[in-house]
């Protein structure tokens, strides 16, 4: 499909010339969406980890120059033709689902998640680190009123991967449900674990995050610099489900003798060296190990939907988009309190 540009104005956006580049704040022609796209005037869009990605090239086949940015949220301010679901001035955002081509064998099976040719914003095409963003509908995720763009941004990736993670765990309500990792992730789910009512127990590395993590509906802190954590959820009588969310294959492997029988470690945190387990502490008891990756855009609306309605609310620190290399340089310290979201 060829692009008819038609140059409307100059809008500022932050992108990555090549692999392991700074960040370049430059300004570029706002472009015209597509037939089956729409364009979004850009108000927050969140900083993930993920965006590494893109920053250092590891994502197969990327292509630069690239905007990343897939915590998108903003306002339709021009429809492409054959639109007519969405509409001029609708409030709508964009996460990790970028798209997806309706055609291959999981799309056949409505297993969209899961396309052979998942289209992400940010990677595939350009994301939302700039004031205006062109992205297929079937991307779009509705954002409710009483959500701050700022505050929903988060939820479209880490928000909805771990409401999906917990929701798809087969944990039932009184369950003991732990949470590894009190960051970026974890205190989404957390706040999630707790709404869906689990007991919750927070396990943390020192003991800093205790009492916030109590705040954020955790009954039980595990230190697990102090204890082994495992064993104190043992002690508690064995967790079905434990959320792995950060990105330490180490630190999840010294919890999975912590599940109970027919337990499941979930493993959402990103990392690339091996999860080290055994054949017999997978077999005694039942356990399972599974991975979960983010959602579909109906998927997010539920998330939203339910963060409406229970107060599940990111903590977040905001950079205005020029400042996008301090922004990512914030995330990846690990200091952020707890999301970090650029503002247009
Ligand atoms: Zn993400
Ligand atoms: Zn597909």
């Amino acid at each position: 499909m060829a692009k008819t540009s038609v140059a409307v104005a100059a809008m500022k956006v932050a992108l990555i010339s090549n692999p392991g580049a700074d960040f370049q704040i430059v300004e570029r022609e706002i472009s015209t969406p597509d037939a089956g796209q729409v364009r979004i005037k850009v108000q927050a869009c969140g900083v993930c980890h993920s965006d590494a990605l893109t920053k250092d090239g590891l994502w197969p086949g990327i292509q630069y120059p690239r905007i990343p940015g897939h915590e998108v949220v903003g306002i339709i301010d021009e429809v492409g033709d054959g639109v007519s679901e969405w509409t001029m001035a609708q409030r709508v955002g964009v996460g990790w689902h970028g798209g997806h081509d309706g055609t291959c064998i999981a799309c056949r099976r409505g297993d969209f998640g899961n396309c052979r040719n998942l289209k992400i914003p940010g990677i595939s095409y350009d994301g939302g680190y700039q004031q205006y963003m062109v992205a297929p509908v079937e991307a779009l995720v509705a954002i409710p009123e009483s959500l701050d763009d700022t505050e929903a941004a988060p939820l479209l990736c880490a928000g909805i991967t771990t409401f999906n993670a917990l929701r798809h765990s087969g944990a039932s309500p009184g369950d003991l449900v732990a949470v590894q990792g009190i960051g970026g992730l974890g205190h989404l789910g957390i706040q999630f674990a707790n709404k869906f009512g689990y007991k919750v127990a927070a396990i943390g590395r020192g003991p800093e995050n205790a009492a916030l993590a109590k705040q954020l509906g955790a009954s039980v802190y595990i230190d697990s610099r102090a204890t082994n954590a495992a064993e104190a959820l043992q002690k508690l009588g064995g967790a079905q489900v434990i959320l792995a969310t950060a990105p330490s294959s180490k630190a999840m492997s010294e919890l999975i003798d912590g599940l109970g029988p027919n337990g499941k470690l979930m493993v959402i945190g990103a990392a690339f060296d091996p999860i080290e387990v055994t054949p017999i502490q997978l077999i005694s008891g039942s356990r399972t190990i599974q991975g979960w990756a983010s959602g579909t855009p109906i998927d997010s609306e539920d998330t939203l939907r339910f963060a409406e309605l229970t107060g599940v609310r990111p903590m977040i620190e905001t950079y205005p988009l020029e400042k996008a290399a301090e922004a990512y340089a914030r995330m990846l310290s690990g200091d952020a309190q707890f999301r970090v979201v650029l503002t247009m």
